[in-house]
């Protein structure tokens, strides 16, 4: 476990920075979610804006890093990375980017618990459904991103499987993977992402593929720790 510069932390998050560039904020419960935050050019992107209230210690990281928040990118719909973006957009006119096929479950015209999928997802997603924590709140306005597109800094790589549109973000200047649910790093190893929540785990396994074209010495997921070292070799052992 590495020590970074801790720049926040309650109980229940920790603000971090893990490269001069990057900060994790890394909320402890239900289950350990992580957004990221990425100084660019213009200011700040956010990756991920976890749980509905989750808002309050976004807004004072991004205070305290001193940027303004230029854009929110939604890795995918779930609830645990889709919930404050509503409300923070609302509040610092950011724009809010994902894959045009997560678009219709972060603006309420659909659901994920009604795709077509993984029976055990389906079944996890319809009991959040039921007691009300699987959609969040409708974002109004969300500007479609697609595979190959550059976000400032960040480049745009689909990686459908976890979700229709789940996408990652390669920062080619850190040599880091922004990989949402598709991998984490849990107990030591490096691992596929979340398979219980995973509509269509063989589409995530040819996604995983794409990562291995890319020199990537950081690995920043949804969930978990930083992992840094060869994440391509341990993407390998994986597919
Ligand atoms: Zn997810
Ligand atoms: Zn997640």
């Amino acid at each position: 476990m590495q020590n970074y510069e801790q720049l926040e932390k309650s109980a229940q998050h920790i603000v971090q920075r893990v490269r001069p560039s990057i900060w994790q904020i890394s909320f402890h419960y239900p289950t350990p979610t992580n957004c990221w935050l990425l100084k660019d050019k213009d200011g700040l992107t956010l990756i991920d804006a976890g749980h509905t209230w989750s808002s309050k210690f976004i807004l004072a990281a991004i205070e305290s890093i001193g940027h303004p928040l230029r854009r929110i990118i939604i890795t995918h719909a779930h609830p645990d990375h889709a919930g404050a973006a509503n409300e923070l957009a609302g509040k610092t006119q950011a724009i809010v980017m994902a894959h045009q096929s997560e678009i219709p479950f972060l603006q309420g015209q659909r659901t994920m618990a009604n795709e077509k999928g993984s029976l055990i997802c389906r079944a996890i997603l319809s009991t959040g459904r039921l007691l009300g924590s699987l959609d969040s709140p409708s974002i109004e306005r969300v500007q479609p991103v697609a595979d190959g597109e550059e976000l400032g800094s960040l480049q745009v790589i689909h990686t459908p499987g976890h979700t229709p549109g789940s996408i990652s973000l390669w920062d080619a200047d850190e040599q880091a993977i922004f990989c949402g649910d598709n991998l984490l790093f849990s107990m030591g190893a490096v691992r596929v992402g979340l398979p219980w929540f995973t509509l269509d785990r063989s589409t995530q396994n040819k996604s995983l593929k794409r990562y291995l074209d890319l020199p990537a010495q950081l690995l920043l997921s949804g969930h978990g720790p930083v992992y840094a070292g060869d994440v391509t070799s341990k993407i390998r052992k994986l597919i």
